[in-house]
């Protein structure tokens, strides 16, 4: 690396933080000033803004994606016995939460031009109680075909839209399309708090009850518990300042769309490079943008020889993790995306001398 270059890290938060300095610190300071840190007026006014931007009729903040997904499957009472089918190649959270309710994850190999879950080969059992299709590195799934499905089988259907905020499928947000929505506003993710953060959608206001109930330890009245619930609310401070992000998201996607562009532009001749698909059906959100390239490991550490961070989103997908081997899956596609992905650095105003650093780099590996 050359002394006078900037390592270029995956994501660069700064640029953001920047900007919203003095919006931010007025947001935080306005909770402190009003002490109302737990389901206070900025928990309610954030639902009410999200529902809306979405276009949905519920909005219910938790604490993390992986709640919003834990919550939602209780609320679909689905637990021990039950099947939920997903993909194998997303983050070990979206299986996880199907065992933490007691039921058994049914991994179904992917498309491995999208990476999304390969609707074709879905197989409904008896046992077959729920569908996860997640929106993986920002690009919707094909979601017609699922909804059919779940429609003609009575299955559930729970999006998992943790790396898709603000993505949509034939014009509709992604997170309304099934019973239920999960998102995560982890830090990184393309709507992020300042800390962990969740968010469930849906249209039913008899799912939206029940998750508002488990999200306050199981009861709809303060000590009058029912069940077992959870203790996740959207921290006060997190949704003040999920507020003041909320309305610059669209700029944001439009500006990770427009870096996927030039990226799409710059590698187009580059041989070896197999660039992301964008599915007609759906505006791709890039929170990922993820390529595939032979000798992805020596290709990396070539970058990163160079000041130059990648990730590998997903290195071992999730049916080949040590908990979930003795089911004995094998998902050839899953697993070979899993040895050639690459996802390169992307953020909302990543600069082209910057996406010119990376691609230059790029070339220079694959040789
Ligand atoms: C990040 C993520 C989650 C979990 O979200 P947390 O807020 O970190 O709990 C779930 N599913 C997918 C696909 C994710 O990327």
């Amino acid at each position: 690396m050359q002394a006078t270059q900037k390592p270029i890290p995956i994501l660069d938060m700064e640029p953001e933080i920047n900007a919203l300095w003095d919006e931010v610190n007025a947001a935080i300071q306005g909770v402190l000033r009003s002490g109302q840190f737990i389901m206070g007026p900025e928990v309610k006014a954030f639902e009410t803004e999200v529902a809306a931007y979405l276009g949905c009729k519920h909005a219910i903040g938790v604490n993390s994606g992986t709640d919003a997904l834990v919550i939602g499957l209780r609320a679909m009472d689905i637990g021990p016995g039950d099947e939920v089918i997903t993909t194998p190649f997303t983050f070990f959270a979206t299986a996880e939460a199907i065992s933490m309710v007691g039921a058994t994850p049914v991994f179904v190999d992917i498309d491995p031009l999208t990476f999304n879950l390969d609707v074709s080969k879905i197989v409904v059992t008896p046992k077959t109680k729920a569908i996860i299709p997640v929106h993986i590195f920002g690009q919707g799934v094909d979601m017609d075909p699922v909804l059919a499905l779940a429609k003609q089988h009575n299955l559930k259907v729970l999006e998992d839209v943790a790396q898709a905020f603000s993505g949509d499928y034939k014009g509709k947000k992604l997170g309304t399309l099934g019973d239920i929505g999960a998102f995560s506003f982890f830090p990184s993710k393309n709507l992020g708090a300042y800390g962990d953060g969740g968010l469930i959608t849906t249209n039913d206001d008899a799912l939206a009850e029940t998750c508002r109930m488990l999200r306050v330890h199981g009861a709809k009245k303060k000590y009058y518990n029912e069940v077992v619930g959870y203790n996740s609310r959207l921290d006060s401070i997190q949704a003040a300042i999920l507020r003041v992000k909320l309305p610059k998201i669209e700029e944001a996607s439009a500006g990770r769309r427009r870096v996927a562009d030039l990226y799409r532009e710059l590698l187009k001749d580059v041989p070896g490079v197999n660039l992301p698909f964008e599915a007609d059906y759906n505006r791709h959100v890039y929170h990922q943008y993820t390529i595939k390239v032979p000798n992805r490991d020596a290709v990396q550490q070539a970058l990163e020889a160079e000041g130059i961070s990648t990730m590998v989103y997903y290195p071992v997908p999730c049916h080949q993790l040590p908990i979930y081997k003795g089911l004995g899956y094998q998902l050839p596609l899953a697993e070979q995306a899993a040895a050639e992905v690459l996802s390169l650095p992307i953020w909302p105003t990543m600069a082209q001398e910057i996406q010119e650093r990376v691609v230059q780099a790029l070339k220079q590996a694959l040789q």
